[in-house]
């Protein structure tokens, strides 16, 4: 078994020896099967949140109403979920009631696709109603029983079968498909930030191309705010090798693409962090930059090296060219030779200029210490304190004229 599966198996031996039901459930026991990497562990059990808080001395009500309880042992912590049914979905989103039930088969049938419905016990036994491994071995994404009813249970569900088709580059199985066609316009009833943290892992996935592409021929991305929300956005990034191209990346490239007129308006309707907006809006411009311009000491010094990266990679995609791995490294040799990489490294600062030409402070020490740092770049003054002070003050006299 693998190390976090280890780790959490005294949790599962605690609920058991007070009597419960539990397993391993979820995408932790998807990925161990494909061998994938596993990241959080998921245990569900037929105790009820209150008799979870009995067994254990330490957890935190994360979502007590959904049977979620995180517990915290030994340094760890592990989130343990009732086994439960869900009925009553109002409006093609969330179960309006959750019933806690003692039946693990119950709560496996709950679940989105076959590939999540699996258990897994804590003597390594695997309980599989729903053919999950055969859906595993034939690489195929499909609803534990009708899709037609599960999507319209929850259409959030139309947005995990594609980004679990960029995460594993499995097929979508046919009348999955089908389905995903037919009720892509449910997910006019999904909240944008529930659609986004999908579109997030579907951007992110080794098979985004895939993904995009049955977002296209099913008409899903009509029903997404803006910017992907465009045929002509995807069919042209289908032309484009947009697999070597990381999430952020992909909406600078949509930005690009769909030609946005207001950025930060078409960013903000997918709700991102204004963190990340920021970040997307920042390597768009130097994108639009690049596409005229090769790098320079100063736009590589500006832009900073993981944006540089970031935006060659968008460069050569757009492009298509095929030699981005030897483009990065000649960008990080380029940079490597930076005479500074951040204003810090200037053995000069606003103080001594004040001092060394007696002057008040003031806003022209901003603009003397980008001409410096330009000079710097550009070999043609040396970064060592002495040099600069000589330049300076050679400069003084000009320089208070204005
Ligand atoms: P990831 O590796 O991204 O965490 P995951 O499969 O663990 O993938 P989660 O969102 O963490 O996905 O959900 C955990 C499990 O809960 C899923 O494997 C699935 O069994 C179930 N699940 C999650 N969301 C839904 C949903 N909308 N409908 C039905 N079952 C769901
Ligand atoms: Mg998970």
């Amino acid at each position: 078994l693998n190390q976090l599966f280890i780790e959490a198996l005294p949790v599962i031996r605690k609920l058991e020896a007070a009597g419960y039901e539990a397993y391993f459930v979820g995408g932790a026991v998807r990925d161990f099967l494909l061998n994938r990497e596993i990241h959080d562990v998921d245990i569900a059990t037929s105790a009820t949140p209150l008799e979870i808080k009995e067994i254990f001395s330490s957890t935190v009500d994360v979502g007590i109403e959904h049977g979620t309880i995180l517990v915290l042992y030994k340094g760890q912590s592990f989130e343990v979920t009732t086994f439960r049914s869900e009925s009553n979905y109002v409006d093609y989103r969330r179960p309006g009631t959750v019933t806690f039930i003692r039946s693990l088969e119950e709560d496996l049938k709950r679940r989105d696709f076959t590939i999540n419905a699996i258990a897994l016990s804590g003597d390594g036994q695997l309980i599989d109603p729903f053919k999950g491994q055969e859906a595993l071995e034939s690489k195929l994404i499909q609803t534990v029983g009708n899709p037609a009813d599960r999507f319209e249970e929850d259409a959030l569900r139309l947005m995990r079968a594609i980004r679990f088709v960029s995460q594993l580059g499995f097929k979508v199985e046919d009348n999955t498909m089908q389905e995903l066609f037919h009720k892509a316009p449910l997910l006019q009833h999904i909240a944008i930030e529930r659609i986004t943290a999908e579109m997030v892992k579907l951007l992110s996935g080794a098979y985004n191309h895939q993904a995009l592409a049955i977002a296209l021929k099913t008409n899903i991305y009509k029903y997404w705010p803006s910017l992907y929300h465009n045929q002509a956005t995807i069919q042209t990034a289908l032309t484009l090798p947009i697999q070597q191209l990381n999430e952020v990346e992909l909406w600078v490239l949509a930005v690009y693409l769909h030609k946005s007129k207001d950025i930060k308006n078409d960013l903000s309707k997918w709700k991102l962090p204004s963190k990340k907006i920021k970040l997307i809006t920042t390597m768009y411009h130097f994108l639009l930059w690049r596409l005229e311009n090769d790098w320079t000491s100063y736009s590589l010094y500006s832009a900073g090296f993981k944006i540089a990266c970031s935006v060659e990679k968008i460069f050569t995609t757009i492009h298509k060219l095929n030699d981005t791995d030897r483009r990065l490294k000649k960008l990080k040799l380029e940079y490597e030779k930076l005479k500074i990489h951040e204003r810090s490294e200037m053995q000069v600062n606003g103080t001594e200029l004040a001092q060394w030409l007696n002057r008040e402070p003031g806003p022209w020490i901003k603009n003397m210490l980008e001409e410096i740092e330009q000079m710097i770049l550009d070999s043609r003054l040396q970064n060592e304190k002495m040099e600069i002070r000589k330049w300076v003050q050679s400069c003084q006299i000009p320089s208070e004229k204005n």
